[in-house]
């Protein structure tokens, strides 16, 4: 590089920035990893820095985001929204500040900072006008967006009149649309059912859902918002001074704000915070964000501040994150068999650092996503860590291949690693089964699992004894962990078993049998029943024979639980073996009841709700919060059962069958109402 001239180099970068944001903002196709795109960016500022000549109107470091797409119709924001400069630690933050007090001496600094996550999704800005939703539109190139109203309309997160009666008449409120983690690899496993290539990261699918042209296709995306700033035209009063206090108005408004923002009084206390979230709070997270916003906590001196050269504001900055991707060498694609029998494929990796943590091993989902990624032993891989502790093998870095000698495609196995049973497909749920209910290995990982923490929680059973057990004829299955047989003297008799141990065991055995029906379900490994899933479960039908005897029906009524459940569910019931495990375990004197629990807030108890269309200030999972913090239920389908459906605009057929079976209907007023005991 340094044989080329600063001419030459500036022309280069230009281009490849600009062709890499084309990519990244309008065809929501990104080429370039964001670390390498900010990589590049600051080199092009410095050398703009060092030989001013070189800067071009054009310059990507002139411009926010990218020329608005063009099938979309335009909308131009009352105020520029604008992008934010960089610091990529400690000391870049310190120069910030520095350049600030500059200009307004220790003002800022006494007025303190408002530290906020900087949410990795689409910038979007709603207008408001008297309090209601008129136009939402992308942020485009600053100046002029997207307007993707009707698409923005069907986010659940974005209230379409705001609360409270200090709303300025004229209003943009800025933010970021996002999809969830878990949402987004929902997304991801159901397109691979479908047989459509698998989405990249949840900010392009965001982006890209965002910028539909249909919007239904939009309403099927989980999006979701956060806003962080408004705009207003000139001269406006606005009821707050601070970015603190507008944060709190925002949500009395109804605006979701993002979570673990702080009020900081100095410099260090923003580092503390960036170190915590950097560390603690970025991993626990179920959106992404790639660093956090700083902003002079004063609005005044906000203004007194102002933007440079029409790109960054001076009062705020990105304090970015070490990517959470890294790239490594895919060693060996290796396959667990789980509890129910499915084939788990997971990658080893040549270790890499991300964020921290030393990565070797990756989780592949199912066979179908390494053939849609197409992922080859010996690839040089994308590998994220994020949402949770489990790394994410984003997809090979085919560019990186040796062309003369390329790794060959994967072939999934034929046969159980664990016993070689010839595999089975479930072309439904993307997955490959051994189907031999006797195969150690699932024999194995289900004890396991029953004797987990979340499940019957068998303290001194560990994977080791399980195995051991396992080699010895003394388990089959979860229930022979109550044989009357396994006695203190049967256990000593094995290898390295001290009586104490053994009695320790059966106790915390014994001790397991009074667990709740809850534990038990979660326990039992029915395909899909989760733990929230086995909550729902023992709450809704009180006992295991309710569970059993219930249809496909009478499940799918609970809300929270989808068909995979149900189905799953019956047929784990419908099965001689399931009903077996299950009579065998009640013999043994395993409780199978859920006790009964005692709520708080007692106004809608044993009332069941169903809430449909868009109430005016309450989204769907904030009516069903209040719901069910007053002790009611909520279920997705309208029965005889249903005590009252809760109506918004532009309900349905649930409004209709709830008027066909002459079920009460409330609007969200009357459902305030109830809450504050005014009876209906
Ligand atoms: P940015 O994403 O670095 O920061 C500005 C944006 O942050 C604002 O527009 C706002 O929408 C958002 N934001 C999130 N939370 C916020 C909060 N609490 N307060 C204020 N703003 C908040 O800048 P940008 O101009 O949107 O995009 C540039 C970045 O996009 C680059 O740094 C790069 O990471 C990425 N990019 C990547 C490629 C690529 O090829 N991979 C191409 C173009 C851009």
């Amino acid at each position: 590089m340094a044989s080329v001239s600063p001419e030459r180099r500036a022309a280069e970068l230009r281009a490849l920035l600009h062709q890499a944001s084309y990519d990244y903002y309008v065809l929501d196709r990104p080429t370039l990893s964001d670390a390498e795109y900010d990589r590049l960016f600051r080199e092009l500022q410095t050398l703009e820095r060092e030989h001013p000549e070189l800067r071009t109107a054009d310059s990507p470091t002139m411009r926010v985001g990218a020329e608005p797409a063009t099938a979309l119709a335009k909308h131009t924001h009352v105020v520029p929204m604008i992008s934010l400069g960089n610091a990529f630690d400690e000391e870049e933050l310190t120069d910030w500040e520095e350049r600030i007090a500059r200009l307004v001496g220790d003002d800022a600094r006494r007025a303190g900072y408002v530290a906020e996550l900087k949410i990795d999704g689409a910038a979007v800005s709603l207008t408001y006008q008297d309090g209601v939703l008129t136009v939402g539109a992308t942020r485009g190139n600053g100046v002029v967006g997207e307007d993707v109203t009707t698409n923005l309309r069907t986010l659940r997160d974005v209230p379409l009149r705001l609360r409270g009666d200090d709303v300025p008449s004229l209003l943009e409120i800025r933010g970021e649309v996002y999809m969830p983690f878990k949402a987004f690899e929902k997304l991801n496993e159901e397109r691979v059912r479908e047989g459509e290539p698998v989405y990249a990261n949840p900010r392009n699918t965001a982006a890209g859902a965002l910028r539909q042209l249909d919007p239904s296709i939009t309403a099927r995306r989980p999006l979701h918002f956060f806003g962080y700033t408004v705009a207003v035209p000139a001269g406006t009063r606005l009821p707050f001074e601070t970015q603190w206090r507008l944060l709190e108005t925002l949500e009395r408004w109804g605006i979701p704000v993002a979570p673990h923002r702080r009020c900081c009084a100095s410099l260090a206390e923003v580092h503390d915070w960036a170190r915590e979230v950097e560390q603690t709070v970025r991993g626990a997270l179920d959106f992404a964000i790639d660093g956090g916003v700083i902003k002079v906590d004063s609005l005044r001196l906000q203004d007194e501040l102002g933007v440079v050269g029409g790109r960054e504001p001076r009062w705020a900055i990105a304090r970015k994150f070490a990517p959470d991707i890294a790239e490594t060498v895919l060693r060996d694609i290796q396959v667990n068999v789980g509890r129910t029998g499915s084939l788990n494929p997971f990658a080893v990796l040549e270790p890499v650092e991300i964020g921290g943590t030393t990565v070797q091993l990756a989780t592949l989902h199912n066979f179908d996503l390494i053939k849609a990624k197409d992922l080859r032993i010996g690839d040089v891989v994308q590998v994220k860590r994020a949402g949770d502790v489990i790394p994410q093998i984003i997809g090979p870095v085919p560019e990186k291949r040796d062309r003369r000698n390329p790794p060959v495609p994967y072939k999934p196995p034929t046969r159980c690693p664990s016993c070689r049973t010839p595999v089975e497909r479930d072309e439904e749920e993307a997955a490959t089964y051994c189907p031999n209910v006797a195969c150690p290995d699932r024999q194995l990982e289900a004890i396991v699992h029953f004797a987990s923490r979340g499940a019957m929680d068998i303290r001194g059973l560990s994977y080791a004894r399980i195995e051991q057990f396992i080699a010895e004829s003394l388990v089959h299955d979860v229930a022979d962990l109550y044989d009357p047989e396994l006695t203190v003297e049967r256990l000593t008799a094995l290898e390295r078993f001290a009586e104490k141990s053994a009695e320790n065991l059966l106790e915390a055995i014994e001790a397991s049998k009074k667990q709740p029906l809850s534990r038990l379900l979660f326990g039992l490994g029915i395909r899909h029943v989760g733990q929230t899933a086995a909550q729902l479960l023992a709450r809704h039908f009180g006992t295991m024979e309710g569970v059993a005897a219930a249809t496909a029906d009478d499940i799918l009524a609970i809300r929270g639980i989808g068909e995979g459940i149900a189905l799953a569910v019956v047929a784990f019931f419908h099965d001689a073996s399931g009903r077996d495990l299950v009579r065998k375990l009640a013999e043994r004197g395993v409780n199978m009841t859920e006790p009964r629990s005692v709520s708080a807030g007692a106004a809608l108890k044993g009332m069941t709700f169903v809430v449909t269309g868009t109430l005016p200030t309450l989204s769907r999972a904030q009516a069903t919060e209040l719901i069910e913090s007053q002790g009611g239920r909520v279920t997705s389908g309208v029965s005889k059962a249903t005590s009252y459906v809760v109506v918004g605009a532009d309900a349905g057929s649930k409004l209709e069958k709830a008027q066909a079976l002459g079920i009460k209907l409330l609007d969200e007023d009357g459902l305030q109402a109830l809450v504050a005991g005014e009876g209906s």
